[in-house]
């Protein structure tokens, strides 16, 4: 089921998402369903506030040739798509500035200075404890999803020079969807 992405201005992209419990067949159902919105968007993660929701859950699908060959050899390991219940990033690594966008944010990039690599544990929808390392592209997508799901949307981490070069972009979807800034 298509669900209707939450935009900026909206309060629930402020809130903070609280742990699940063990996974259950209603959670996997809105797993899957974020997958599917995500995947119309051409998004490549989601988070559970981004359709209205405060589980802890977000969802990432890296499509092939998005990461460097580097990256993706060592993110290989790593089975797509990630849905992942409770994630936490538990280590850093590296920084690197770079191109983000959100579904959350039509029309708005900026570029992003991240972590370059990140150990982050969660429970997938087997309710069983995993830990992953990932790198360049991924790392993002996992610190961009894990933000959302604190109420820290990627606008937070731009440059005050950059936050000017948006703000009027900012400002119009904000008061389009709600917000009052
Ligand atoms: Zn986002």
């Amino acid at each position: 089921m298509i669900l209707k992405i939450f935009k900026y201005g909206e309060k629930v992209l402020r809130e903070k998402a609280l742990r699940t419990g063990i996974v259950t067949d209603e959670l996997k159902a809105l797993a899957d369903d974020m997958l599917e919105t995500m995947h119309k968007a051409k998004g490549v993660g989601l988070a559970a506030q981004q359709v209205g929701r405060l589980e802890r859950l977000c969802v990432i699908d890296i499509p092939d040739g998005c990461e460097t060959d580097e990256d993706a050899a060592f993110n290989a390991p790593i089975a797509m798509p990630l849905k992942m219940f409770n994630p936490e990033i538990i280590a850093r690594e590296g920084s690197e500035r770079d191109k983000e966008g959100c579904l959350s944010f039509p029309g708005v990039g900026g570029s992003i200075v991240r972590a370059r690599q990140v150990v982050c544990q969660y429970m997938d929808e087997n309710s069983m404890p995993q830990i992953i390392t990932a790198r360049g592209f991924l790392a993002r997508a996992i610190q961009h999803e894990t933000d959302h799901l604190d109420g820290v949307l990627y606008i937070d981490h731009m440059t005050a020079v950059e936050r000017l070069e948006y703000a009027a972009k900012l400002k119009k979807l904000s008061k389009g969807n709600g917000g009052t800034r």
